[in-house]
């Protein structure tokens, strides 16, 4: 039934049966990083889950993944009290969503938004805090539920692209994106299907597999890398603006993705989109779609968060890909 002509009684008998089902695939994908199904599905469905809490807002609840960050904190590994929340994103499918929704943020009356944006590749990846004392490495962790992550320090120093010491002696908290370069993850599939093991669906589980490792020697052999991309603490370096955190962050020897870019209308912001979607399948890592950040720092303070997501940045992601995956060449053998 269409959202649109679904009634009160309905939606109320279809909505535990789609919460529960996202729930599923949730554990599948954040907990044990072997989906069944693929993103796309998985975006449909939590969409149609927003169109319904939307239409009839008495029957959202607190357990909806609509209402949490996904990812769970239920494996062996240590656990990370994350004081600044480690949030998700809200996505839209079509540039012309995209325009809409900054159409809405400008016009926003309480605050005063430039409509500058830094826009990013969204990597694919699983998000990661780094924390530095005095300059040194000292915590690693996962988002997990957004509260509380996964204690992942000692798997991080194995990881070459990130620094164990930074080139200023600061005391703060980094994050990005950790993923698994394309090449890494064909050798590691590989060599798991030459030794009778499960493969990974995608890059993104394999990276999220081969960092919530309780043996760090394993994490070790897997080739991951960091894109970092956010300072949460911006102010205490006098920060300004995205692209300013970016570079700074390259500057302290941190790997920086270089593919950024400030734009200031739709028409540049449509030819990046355009940009990389053709060259998505040349880059040497996966990306999921491109994010767009409000640039000015203070004015993404000023618009804050929903439960789930920050008002300041959103996903464009990319139509999914026509050819088959091994998700469903498994389906397809098993
Ligand atoms: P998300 O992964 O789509 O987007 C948010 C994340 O993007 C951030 O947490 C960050 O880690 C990452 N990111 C990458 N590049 C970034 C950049 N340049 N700047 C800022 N952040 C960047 O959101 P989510 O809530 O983690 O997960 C939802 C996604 O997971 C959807 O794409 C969904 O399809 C997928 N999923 C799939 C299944 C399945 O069964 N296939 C199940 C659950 C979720």
């Amino acid at each position: 039934v269409p959202v649109s002509d679904l009634s009160h009684d309905q939606a109320q008998v279809e909505l535990p049966t789609l919460r529960a089902q996202l729930i599923q695939w949730g554990k599948e994908y954040y907990e044990q990083d072997q989906p069944t199904v693929e993103d796309y599905v998985y975006d449909r469905t939590y969409q149609r889950l927003v169109e319904i809490e939307g239409k009839f807002p008495d029957l959202v609840s607190p357990d909806s993944p609509t209402q949490r960050v996904g990812g769970q904190t239920e494996s062996q590994l240590g656990k990370v009290n994350h004081a600044i929340p480690m949030l998700s994103m809200g996505d839209v499918f079509s540039p012309a969503e995209l325009f809409e929704f900054n159409q809405r943020q400008q016009a926003s009356t309480e605050v005063d938004v430039e409509a500058e944006y830094n826009l990013e590749l969204k990597i694919d990846g699983l998000s990661l805090s780094l924390v530095y004392e005095n300059g040194h490495l000292v915590q690693g962790s996962t988002r997990g539920n957004g509260q509380i992550g996964e204690d992942v320090t000692a798997n991080v120093k194995t990881i070459k692209d990130i620094p164990l010491e930074l080139s200023e002696p600061l005391s703060m908290e980094f994050r990005g994106e950790c993923y698994m370069p394309k090449a890494a993850f064909a050798q590691l599939n590989a060599e798991r299907e030459a030794n009778g093991e499960p493969v990974f669906a995608n890059p993104r589980n394999a990276a999220a597999g081969s960092l919530r490792q309780l043996d760090p020697k394993i994490t070790a052999k897997r080739q991951l890398a960091v894109f970092m991309y956010y300072i949460p603490e911006y102010q205490q370096l006098g920060l300004q603006t995205q692209t300013q955190a970016l570079e700074k962050m390259a500057a302290l020897g941190f790997p920086v993705n270089p593919n950024y870019r400030v734009v200031q209308n739709d028409e540049e912001i449509q030819a990046y989109i355009d940009e990389y979607t053709a060259q998505r399948d040349q880059l040497p890592y996966g990306i999921d779609g491109i994010v767009e950040k409000v640039n000015d720092l203070d004015t993404q303070v000023a618009l804050g968060n929903t439960v789930k997501v920050p008002r300041w940045e959103i996903a464009y992601k990319f139509p999914p890909e026509e050819e088959p995956t091994v998700v469903r060449e498994i389906e397809w053998t098993v």
